[in-house]
């Protein structure tokens, strides 16, 4: 992976961990995987030059890599350690899920564009993330068959809970998800027991839609 990383680069994100300090992201964890995901090689080409701003950009197909600061607010509310089970909806670029992968979890992610399905499947293998398991489906649904996880984490906006995830989270475990139409409210939701559920939110946020079926 580091060959395509440069001095230049690791200045840049060391840079964009202070600014996410700065804008109050404390766990440790989340802050050096950032530091050590090399955000450039998951942007479209024309926007190479601003990868480590903390701005979302089009990776096409309509769709966006996500700010950093999102991506380490949602990995730090997911609460999970090295070894956990870990389930991500809307792979997107793929840069969430790298970070998720540095920080040492067991990763699933499912997303439901083909065209970005393939393209992230390329990328992440090339550049040192082979364990990474890719699926193309609808994140509605889940991954039945491999849960239960430690923790899910969506990564497109829905309009309400999906409750088919909820019931894949093990006892303990947390599902992270943006609710709401045009602005999403981050929400967090704790299985306590079989049929128990706690939820929590965590202010204001703007994805692209989490949208039904496969394209
Ligand atoms: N985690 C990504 C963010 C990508 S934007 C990143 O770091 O770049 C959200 C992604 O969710 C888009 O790629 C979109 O196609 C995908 N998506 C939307 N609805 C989905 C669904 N029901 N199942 C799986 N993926 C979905």
């Amino acid at each position: 992976m580091k060959r395509l990383d440069s001095f230049r680069h690791q200045g840049l994100r060391r840079r964009l961990v202070d600014e996410l300090m700065e804008k109050g992201i404390t766990d440790k964890i989340v802050l050096e995987a950032i530091g050590k995901v090399p955000r450039h090689l998951f942007m479209d080409s024309s926007f190479v030059k601003f990868a480590y701003r903390d701005a979302a950009f089009p990776i096409g197909s309509g769709q966006t890599i996500s700010q950093p600061y999102t991506v380490a607010f949602q990995s730090q509310l997911l609460k999970v350690n090295a070894g956990c089970k870990v389930l991500e909806v809307g792979t997107g670029s793929g840069y969430q899920a790298a970070v998720l992968a540095e920080m040492g979890v067991e990763l699933y992610s499912i997303e439901r564009q083909s065209s970005l399905y393939k393209k992230c499947k390329t990328l992440l293998s090339d550049i040192g993330y082979p364990k990474i398991r890719l699926f193309l489906g609808d994140g509605y649904a889940g991954l039945p068959g491999f849960e239960p996880f430690d923790a899910i984490l969506v990564t497109a906006g829905a309009l309400s809970v999906p409750r088919q995830l909820l019931l894949q989270l093990r006892v303990g475990g947390a599902l992270v998800v943006p609710v709401g139409r045009n602005v999403q409210e981050m929400t967090r939701v704790v299985r306590l027991s079989d049929d128990e559920f706690e939820q929590q939110c965590f202010g204001s946020f703007q994805f692209v839609p989490m949208l039904p079926g496969i394209v």
